[in-house]
């Protein structure tokens, strides 16, 4: 099976989306880049995460042919190859329709550095507008939004968190949801302090030698 620890890691962390609350019902989905081949694998449109296996991820081309796998790609196929098509800091991308980070696109708002775990996004997470969702133009202004960071918000929609790998890219998306929790619940009490951009970029600079260097 092409890809095949990818596709593991896919299923596991769809999984994980599910559990933790991250995503309700079929919405979101996940995906991860080889850059020596060349290929994405991405997870199915419209599928339970409980029932998903690594037989349902598909893998696909840059150019959007299906290489391997049975299924119907996730029809956010384009916010997803953009990413690796554009970047080489990408491997893989986690999209997500949370609670909080959603609450704040449905506002059109950016989340702010209310908390210094927001540095694995970057000194902030911007706000792309709302367009359909699935279709190419959503890709490139979601694309545009990002500029250099690691997280979106996309407006009416949801959250997109990039990373090196699976395991980065969730907890970026983890990390914003909580962010953006605590900066709902501290709007609600006042006016909340942010940290200032070099600190946070301080911050980035100790994430890259953070934990266990796996
Ligand atoms: P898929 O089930 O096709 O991946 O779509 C879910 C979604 O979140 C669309 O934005
Ligand atoms: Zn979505």
């Amino acid at each position: 099976m092409l890809l095949a620890k990818k596709r593991e890691e896919i299923v596991f962390y769809c999984q994980k989306l599910a559990e933790k609350g991250l995503t309700p019902g079929t919405s979101g989905n996940i995906s991860a880049f080889d850059p020596e081949q060349s290929l994405l694998a991405i997870s199915p449109s419209g599928m339970d995460y409980e029932k998903l296996t690594p037989g349902d991820i598909v893998v696909m081309d840059l150019a959007g042919a299906i290489v391997d796998g049975e299924r119907r790609p996730s029809s956010e196929y384009e916010l997803h190859r953009i990413f690796y098509a554009e970047r080489d800091n990408v491997g893989a991308v986690v999209h997500t329709h949370s609670r909080f980070a959603t609450t704040l696109a449905c506002l059109g708002w950016e989340l702010p550095a209310i908390h210094y775990i927001l540095a694995f996004a970057g000194e902030k997470v911007p706000c792309a507008p709302y367009i359909t969702y699935g279709t190419p133009q959503l890709a490139e202004a979601v694309f545009q939004a990002a500029e250099n960071y690691n997280a979106v918000l996309m407006g009416n929609h949801g959250l997109l968190a990039l990373g090196e790998n699976i395991h980065k890219a969730f907890l970026t998306a983890e990390s914003v949801e909580y962010a953006a929790e605590l900066y709902w619940r501290a709007l609600a009490l006042g006016r909340p302090n942010t940290i200032r951009k070099e600190e946070m970029e301080r911050v980035a600079e100790k994430f890259s030698t953070y934990g266990q260097q796996l």
